[in-house]
């Protein structure tokens, strides 16, 4: 597949700007996630791209190849795209079994051939072999959510849409299934645009994380750039814990709080009390209070005291600065 273009692609709803005019490329063969709070607006654009939401205006296309166009009055129905879909619900048909399922939108679409065959590599693919003959109810939640993977593969898609697949599984289980996912779209070298508002699940996933806050897209870049080189504040402060630093446009992450000088003469040297103590297995989260600030760090090895006082050192070099707003 060649890359996804979107262009000047808006949405509102009943007078709600739902998407502002977005352009976005989505580059081919990597893995790409749309992350952001509730109702920024991420279901919208992959609705849109899937061809179950009409824009109100722009273009979206596969390199020549459009797929919606306002000034053309183009628009290519769901089925036509190409595209896989998984959804937060896995929306399975109760009454139909795991191999109706997978068939079904190869049946939708008119295929006749290879149905059997493709339905069971399909099965194969998501490790279900042997259960094809069960209903949805006889499956456990992360086998109904391989049921949706399989479908969603077995058309062979040039793209596959994930919309907050993981969300509704418990937190051991979505673990193992974010594994397998990766696993899954790397095997099969496919396209993949992810939905999520956990900042872990699209740091640990994502070739490239696009941050999305109230219909608009603030910034974009692998996961290392989006953690250490934030461009906005918001971004900053909703991918892991941001200390803000003298005049609140300079930021330092929790592991550069240095709790030993190391004698360099570009060191900050702050004081300030242990307000609260989490320990969180491989290390503890200590919430200083700096009078003006607070600061989060990461201290790896004892339990500290509440109300005790410390000495804490940054290194000018960690300090990230933002451009104000
Ligand atoms: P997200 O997926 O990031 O949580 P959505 O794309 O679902 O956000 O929603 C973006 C905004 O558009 C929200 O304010 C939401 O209430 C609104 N919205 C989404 N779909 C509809 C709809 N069908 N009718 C009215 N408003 C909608
Ligand atoms: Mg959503």
């Amino acid at each position: 597949m060649t890359a996804l273009t979107i262009q000047g692609i808006s949405k509102s709803f009943e007078g709600v700007q739902a998407l502002q005019a977005t352009d976005l490329v989505i580059a081919s063969g990597k893995f790409t996630t749309l992350l952001g709070p509730s109702g920024c607006g991420k279901t919208t654009l992959l609705r849109m791209i899937a061809g179950l939401e009409t824009p109100d205006q722009g273009e979206l296309r596969i390199a020549n190849d459009i797929l919606y166009s306002s000034k053309q009055r183009k628009n290519v129905p769901p089925h036509r795209r190409g595209f896989g879909m998984v959804f937060q619900e896995f929306a399975l048909w109760p009454h139909l079994t795991v191999f109706e399922n997978v068939a079904f939108s190869l049946r939708a679409s008119g295929q006749k051939k290879d149905i059997k065959a493709r339905v069971l590599t399909a099965l194969e693919q998501v490790r279900l072999q042997g259960m094809e003959q069960r209903y949805p109810h006889q499956l456990s939640g992360g086998q109904q959510q391989r049921v949706a993977f399989a479908r969603a593969i077995v058309m062979q898609p040039r793209l596959i849409l994930f919309d907050e697949p993981l969300s509704a599984l418990d937190a051991i289980l979505r673990d193992e299934m974010r594994t397998e996912l990766m696993n899954l779209v790397q095997q099969l070298g496919v396209t993949a645009l992810y939905v999520t508002h956990d900042q872990t699940e699209a740091m640990a996933m994502s070739d490239e994380i696009i941050v999305m806050q109230s219909g608009s897209i603030l910034q974009r870049g692998t996961p290392e750039q989006i953690y250490q080189q934030p461009s906005h504040p918001f971004v900053a402060r909703f991918i892991g814990h941001s200390n803000w630093i003298d005049n609140g446009h300079q930021m330092v992450r929790p592991e550069h709080i240095r709790w030993y000088s190391n004698h360099s003469p570009d060191e900050h040297i702050h004081t300030g009390m242990i307000k609260q103590v989490s320990y969180m297995g491989d290390r503890y989260e200590i919430l200083l209070d700096m009078g003006e600030e607070r600061l989060w760090t990461a201290y790896q090895d004892e339990r500290m005291t509440v109300g005790e006082s410390v000495t804490i050192y940054i290194s000018a070099h960690h300090v990230h600065t933002l451009n104000p707003v």
